[in-house]
């Protein structure tokens, strides 16, 4: 089945189904990753990734002929090969695409892209590395991989907020993905709720105004932190109100969420907010736990990387896109990083002398 339509259907499945999570969906059509024995692959750049950064880096080692082998996933961290991207609409500021494009064909074309040049691409989640000894090891459920070097561009995974009914009414009515979800006909016509005060916060209450009679954004602070433009989009919008200063204190429902105690928290006046979906939009969580501590993360869990480099406290492992920046954390910016990723695994390569050809 063509890809972009997989992915398309795995959405109508979500909403047909009433929210069932990405991953249970996933394990229906999941059939890739199960089979008995391992099997061992060689190569002299693996990529785990498959967003911008990762398939940048891999057009740019599979042109510099390193033959590189790429780790796509299967809904590692709930996201669709091609990583974050496939969860929005229209990406309008992305170089070379002047109309805008969506998001799942963009990531699309980056795959199309890394496979003509010959990249070998795994639609496999990396499970386990070891990064204590050369060459380095990447496993999947099937797949034992030995690489001279590697490359982490295993991007990051949308935040969740713990309060009373939170987990009761996830997936019943709240959700960390509008775009995915917010066309669920349990939505449609109904006051909703965006938490967050960034681009993502401003985007996911634009999109929900399509599909919901109202749009509340409730953000922590009285200032957001979006930019100018996505700002201004919300705030012009008739159907999006903002509740400024607050957080939320509780989910109430029967079987779908029916409403929100929410707390000012310059007052501490807690108010009652009607609404049938709550979208959480607050920020990002570094995919970094499958490799059980073995670079170097900053506090918040991001890789650190050496300024002006790729290069992480291993010598031979890279890291590239959002798993490594949580300033800029772009579609562009990730896939520059993943250039400097390929650019700086190939000198690596040449430093240790492993320009024979290796791979399988
Ligand atoms: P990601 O896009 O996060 O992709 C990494 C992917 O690698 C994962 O999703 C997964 O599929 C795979 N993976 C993860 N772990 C493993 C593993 N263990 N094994 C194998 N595979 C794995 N930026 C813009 O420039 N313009 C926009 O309009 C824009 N809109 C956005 C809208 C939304 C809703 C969001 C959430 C983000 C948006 N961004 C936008 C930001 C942009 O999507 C990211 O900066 C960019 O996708 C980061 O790319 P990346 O390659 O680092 O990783
Ligand atoms: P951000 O980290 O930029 O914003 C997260 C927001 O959530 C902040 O306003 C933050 O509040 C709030 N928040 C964080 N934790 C909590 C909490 N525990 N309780 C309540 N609120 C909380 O994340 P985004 O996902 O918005 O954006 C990530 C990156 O993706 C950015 O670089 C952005 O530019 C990019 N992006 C770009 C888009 C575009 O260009 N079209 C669209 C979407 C994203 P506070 O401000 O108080 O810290």
């Amino acid at each position: 089945m063509n890809r972009i339509r997989l992915k398309s259907l795995l959405f109508k499945v979500r909403h047909f189904l009433g929210l069932a999570t990405t991953s249970a969906v996933a394990a229906c059509f999941s059939t890739t990753a199960t089979s008995t024995a391992m099997e061992e692959l060689k190569t002299r750049v693996c990529i785990i990734g498959s967003g911008p950064a990762g398939h940048t880096a891999a057009i740019y080692a599979s042109r510099a002929e390193l033959k590189p082998i790429l780790f796509e996933g299967w809904m590692a961290n709930d996201i669709a090969p091609g990583g974050q991207l496939t969860t929005t609409t229209d990406v309008e500021n992305f170089p070379g695409f002047p109309e805008g494009i969506m998001g799942v064909e963009l990531t699309e074309k980056f795959r199309a892209q890394s496979a003509r040049f010959g990249t070998q691409i795994l639609t496999e989640t990396v499970t386990k590395v070891d990064f204590s000894r050369t060459p380095f090891e990447v496993v999947t459920d099937s797949k034992r991989v030995v690489a001279d070097s590697v490359i982490v561009a295993t991007g990051a995974v949308a935040k969740k907020l713990n309060f009373a009914g939170s987990e009761k009414f996830w997936n019943k009515g709240i959700s960390a993905c509008a775009v995915c979800d917010g066309a669920a006909p349990i939505f449609k016509e109904k006051a909703l709720a965006v938490i967050g005060g960034g681009d993502s916060a401003m985007e996911e209450a634009n999109f929900l105004t399509k599909y919901g009679s109202k749009v509340y954004i409730i953000h922590r602070r009285d200032t957001f932190r979006a930019s100018k433009i996505m700002q201004s989009r919300a705030l012009s919008n008739p159907k999006i109100e903002v509740i400024w200063n607050s957080a939320v204190e509780e989910a109430y429902g029967e079987r779908v969420l029916g409403g929100l105690k929410v707390k000012n928290v310059v007052t501490g006046e807690v108010s009652d907010l009607k609404v049938n979906g709550l979208f959480f939009a607050i920020g990002h969580e570094p995919a970094t736990k499958f490799m059980d501590g073995q670079l170097e993360l900053d506090s918040d869990g991001y890789v650190v990387t050496k300024p002006g480099t790729t290069k992480t406290s291993v010598r031979g492992v890279f890291a590239a896109g959002d798993v490594q920046d949580k300033k800029y954390r772009q579609a562009v910016t990730a896939a520059g990083t993943g250039c400097m990723a390929a650019l700086d695994a190939e000198h690596y390569l040449q430093e240790i002398g492993a320009q024979d050809d290796k791979s399988d």
